[in-house]
Parts: structure tokens; C-alpha cells; sequence
């Protein structure tokens, strides 16, 4: 068996120990005789399973008890609907942040129900930028604000979390959940397509704050409705039960590290490294703001585009996988989520000096 060092931005690289894990209990899961994937949802194998992955969230997270966590199905992209169709609430405005293909995407869909106002819009840098965070004048009658604290294609970051007063503040943390301790208080949704820090796609995770649960627009698809999940336990219908459980075992993982402080530290070191050795090269570059660079998803370019082929067909050779920037800011982006460890970094870092001392 061989693994790659898989910097892919999503689905990307799972904890091997969570993948060992899952073989081990691939045919005969806690004595069950089957599969989680032919186990019930409401049978009480999956049920014990279900309940733990939850708690082990909430433990990480530090989540109030005035916050439902939901799992569902539809990734982030159906959040974007579902954000407006249960905030809106009769109101007819709401505010976001427009800070890259993420944001965009959010905007394009809650401009189906209501009027939005691009309270930030850092386009003209190429979305290499966040805004300061003095110059956000929200509006008081907005049903909330939204914004995306990672993107994940240009990889720049909020280095602060807005703050909105009294308006709810709705956060999509696809690309940045579990990577650090957040306050959740300061927040009154989250949400998170699973790919990236919690576990394989097909699972979407929900943080709410219970208040903002049972006013969803009458017209809206039952499915729609936050309230529909929270009163059956995420289990109105059948859940990604898999997914759902490989999800557990990623946070059971994490606690055993010693939760978010633990796993912070090491992220932070990680994206350091890798922002030294392109800052320190004349050959690689990464456009993003100093203060507002990923510590997930970090991109660079090479002094010549004619070299990429070669750098990926040659890193692919050394076991370092899917750094294919986005088509829309071309060269190289390496996803550093939480499974990646520190050594693949490393492994990436010795690459990239050999790749500019023989090509460069
Ligand atoms: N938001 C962000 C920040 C993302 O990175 C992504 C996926 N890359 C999405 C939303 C869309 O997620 P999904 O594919 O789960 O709908």
C-alpha cells in the first residue's frame, strides 16, 4: 500500500488512523454483525453512534446548549438557500460579504428571496483581500449577515469575526470548521459541507441557534425547513448514515489530540512554513493580503507558467497530489485541512526548493 500526500481541496485527505478505523469495522461494526452502512438510522447501534458523534462535536466546539447541531444531506449549496428561506422571517433585506466565488455563489442564490446588500465587495482585488473590519456598516433591518470566513479558491481569510449587533450573523465555515477554537456564541448560524475538515461529502453540518428554528416560508419544500430536522433529530428522513459516522470517528480522533487548542497550534505551524518558503523564493508567489492568508488553502503561482505541467507531473512522482490551483487563479493551491500532517507539509516545502533549484 502506498498514500500520497493529498492536498486536494475536497474531498480531501481523511485522518489515516479514521480510515484504519473504519476498515477494521468495515463488515462487523461494534459487534452489530454489519456494516454502518446496513445498520437502521433509528436502530440503537446507529442511534449510539449518531448520539456520540454529536456530543463529541459539541465537546470540541464548546457549543451552547442554545444551539441545535443538525447533519443533513444537499452540502453547503443547499445552505445557501435555506439560510434565506428560514431567516428571512417577512423581512425583505439581508446583508453579505462578498469575498470570493464562495460568497458569490450565496448572493447569486439568497437574490432568489430577497434583496441583498453587498455590504463588502472585494472584487476589485481579485478577492485577494478581506475588508477592514471598521469599514462593515451593517443594516439594522437586515434579516442577517452573511459571510464566508475561508474562501477557498483564492485562499484568503477573515482575521476577525464581524460584528452585526443585534442582526444574526450566518458563517459558511466549509473550509474552515474544526481548523481552530472559535467563539460559537459570536455566531448564530454555521454551516459546513463535511468534505474538508469533518469527514466525506454527502454530510452537511448545522449550528443554530434554537430561536431562529420555525420560521421558514410556508411555500418552502418541507425538506427546507430547519425545523423539519430539529424536531426529528436529523432524522425526519434517512441521513448520510456513513458519512455521519465517519464524521464521529474524525472528532473522537480529534479530542484524543487534544481538541481544537491542539490541533490549532499544529495548523498554524503548518500554514507558516509553507507561507516562509514562498515568501522567502523569487519563484513562487502567493497574492493574498498578508493578514488575511488561509491557514487551509494556500495558493501560488510560479515565476513561469510554463512550468506547471512539469511541477505537478513531478510532484505527483514524489507523492504529492492534486495541487492544481482553481481555473480561475491558475498554478498551484495546496489544501492543508487538519488530516494534513506536518510532514507532508515538509515533504511539499523540500519539493518546491528542489522543483526551483533544478527548473527555476
Ligand atoms: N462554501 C465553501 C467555502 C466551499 O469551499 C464549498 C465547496 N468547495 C462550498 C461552499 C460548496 O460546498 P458543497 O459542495 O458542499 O455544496
Amino acid at each position: 500500500m502506498s498514500r500520497v500526500y493529498n492536498f486536494s481541496a475536497g474531498p480531501a485527505a481523511l485522518p489515516q488512523a479514521v480510515l484504519e478505523q473504519a476498515r477494521d469495522e468495515m463488515l462487523d461494526c461494534h459487534g452489530s454483525g454489519m456494516s454502518v452502512m446496513e445498520m437502521s438510522h433509528r436502530g440503537k447501534d446507529f442511534m449510539s453512534i449518531a448520539t456520540k458523534a454529536e456530543a463529541d462535536l459539541r465537546s470540541l466546539m464548546a457549543i451552547p446548549d442554545n444551539y441545535k447541531v443538525l447533519f443533513l444531506q444537499g452540502g453547503a449549496s443547499s445552505q445557501f438557500a435555506m439560510v434565506p428561506i428560514n431567516l428571512l422571517n417577512g423581512k425583505t433585506s439581508v446583508d453579505y460579504l462578498l469575498t470570493g466565488q464562495w460568497s458569490k455563489k450565496a448572493i447569486a442564490e439568497a437574490r432568489r428571496y430577497a434583496q441583498v446588500a453587498l455590504i463588502a465587495d472585494t472584487t476589485e482585488s481579485k478577492f485577494t483581500a478581506v475588508p477592514d473590519a471598521d469599514s462593515l456598516q451593517f443594516n439594522p433591518d437586515a434579516a442577517y449577515v452573511h459571510y464566508t470566513p475561508n474562501e477557498t479558491i483564492v485562499g484568503v481569510e477573515f482575521p476577525y469575526v464581524p460584528q452585526t449587533g443585534a442582526v444574526p450573523l450566518v458563517a459558511d465555515m466549509s473550509s474552515t470548521i474544526l481548523s481552530r477554537q472559535i467563539d460559537v456564541s459570536q455566531f448564530d448560524i454555521i454551516y459546513a459541507g463535511a468534505q474538508k475538515n469533518i469527514g466525506p461529502a454527502g454530510l452537511t453540518i448545522v449550528i443554530i441557534r434554537e430561536d431562529l428554528i420555525g420560521h421558514a416560508m410556508s411555500s418552502m419544500p418541507t425538506m427546507m425547513d430547519y425545523k423539519t430536522h430539529a424536531d426529528n433529530g436529523s432524522m425526519y428522513n434517512t441521513p448520510p448514515t456513513y458519512s455521519w459516522y465517519m464524521a464521529g470517528l474524525v472528532f473522537a480522533q480529534i479530542l484524543q489530540q487534544g481538541g481544537l487548542s491542539a490541533i490549532e497550534a499544529m495548523n498554524q505551524r503548518k500554514a507558516e512554513k509553507l507561507y516562509t518558503a514562498i515568501d522567502s523564493s523569487d519563484f513562487y508567489t502567493n497574492p493574498v493580503d498578508v493578514e488575511c492568508r488561509s491557514w487551509m488553502n494556500i495558493p501560488f503561482i510560479l515565476a513561469n507558467a510554463e512550468l506547471d505541467a512539469g511541477f505537478l507531473q513531478q510532484a505527483a512522482s514524489n507523492g504529492l497530489t492534486s495541487l492544481k490551483g482553481h481555473r480561475s487563479v491558475g498554478g498551484m493551491r495546496a489544501s492543508i485541512y487538519n488530516a494534513m500532517p506536518e510532514a507532508g507539509v515538509d515533504a511539499l516545502i523540500d519539493f518546491m526548493q528542489e522543483f526551483e533549484r533544478t527548473q527555476g
